[in-house]
């Protein structure tokens, strides 16, 4: 349930209402919004709601006490009516700037790092990513480097200021890889492992949660409400393609997603062209559908040579194809009032 104060409550006002819920054994989320200021009750059981919404409404400064019916509270937009941002060395997820985050499907070697780092900061990219530790459908392909390759992109970032985003898989690896990553990455593989998404709470690093791929968009939400109900709210959603009956793409990339996500959460919505379309050849256009549709970032492969990537080489883009791309997605983003 939420509370939602009058304009005319006070600072006392508050502090007098956290305190009785704390005092109940409730966990409360504040939203200082611009026009209200509402506190989301966490942990009160639906048959004593009504019996707190009756108690609070007799306090004069209480506006409304309004029940969440939905199955995610937290990361609900009701809970927290303004957008989110989420501040990554100085980088702001979230906000007017469409954030892109570029780099190679795995981490190979220290130069493909760096080439590919330098070359991506040169054409516009906030944040390296990479993948060290890689989740693959085949057991015979290749798993990543493990912490060398977590080494690699963090001596990336002390030459580009690049922050680093990668993938965590098993909740045994968080404590090493948040040694390194400034985001952590739970991959579509992985969305519905709560065990992972728990502990993952229970830090406070940033995490971006890739959509399952044959997971709704309602189930996705709630995945999100695993992290932030155990405190963690610096969560990033991204919208990598689900799978349909067409196989002429890797995945379907859902762009009305986006929309949809805008209106549902308050959270950051990141945009995976590349898997999403698993074509290179796509992943421009499909880009800039996705800026237009109102997403905060993208997040897209790159390879110094795709021909010899040892994992997702059809779907990377070379340097030069990226800075293209950087150039056609800020002429869509000045167009719906964002930047690149
Ligand atoms: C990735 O980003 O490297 C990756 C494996 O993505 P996904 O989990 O979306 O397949
Ligand atoms: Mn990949």
């Amino acid at each position: 349930m939420i509370i939602i104060l009058s304009p005319a409550a006070t600072d006392n006002d508050l502090d007098e209402l956290l305190t009785n819920l704390k005092d109940r054994g409730y966990g409360v989320h504040l939203s200082k919004g611009v026009e209200k200021t509402i506190v989301g009750v966490i942990g009160a059981h639906d048959d004593v709601k009504p019996m707190i919404a009756e108690q609070l409404s007799s306090l004069a400064y209480i506006e409304r006490v309004v029940p969440i019916l939905k199955p995610y509270k937290v990361v609900g937009r009701e809970f927290h009516p303004d957008k989110s941002i989420i501040t990554v060395r100085g980088v702001d997820i979230g906000g007017q700037k469409v954030v892109v985050m570029a780099g190679p499907c795995s981490i190979e070697t220290e130069e493909q790092t760096l080439e590919v780092a330098k070359a991506v900061k040169a054409a516009g990219a906030s944040i390296l990513r990479g993948g060290a530790f890689k989740p693959s459908t085949s057991p015979y392909s290749f798993h990543g480097l493990g912490e060398d390759g977590l080494k690699m992109m963090a001596a990336a970032r002390e030459v580009t200021g690049l922050p680093i985003i990668t993938e965590v898989m098993d909740a045994r690896d968080i404590e090493l890889v948040s040694r390194y990553a400034d985001i952590l990455q739970v991959g579509t593989r992985n969305m519905a492992n709560y065990s992972l998404l728990q502990e993952i709470g229970a830090c406070r690093k940033p995490v971006m949660l890739k959509r399952g791929m044959a997971s709704t968009i309602e189930e996705w939400l709630q995945a999100a409400e695993y992290i932030a109900n155990k405190g963690n709210y610096n969560i990033i959603l991204c919208e990598r393609g689900i799978r349909t009956f067409e196989t002429y793409t890797r995945n379907t990339f859902d762009v009305s997603a986006i929309p949809a996500l805008l209106g549902l959460t308050h959270l950051p919505i990141v945009a995976d062209p590349s898997h999403g379309t698993g074509k290179f050849s796509l992943v421009s256009p499909v880009a800039k559908a996705a800026v237009a549709a109102g997403c905060d970032g993208l997040m897209i492969e790159v390879h110094p040579h795709p021909e010899k990537a040892l994992k997702d080489g059809p779907q990377s883009l070379t340097p030069d194809h990226f800075a293209a791309m950087m150039q056609e997605i800020a002429a869509v983003a000045r167009a719906v009032g964002r930047y690149v």
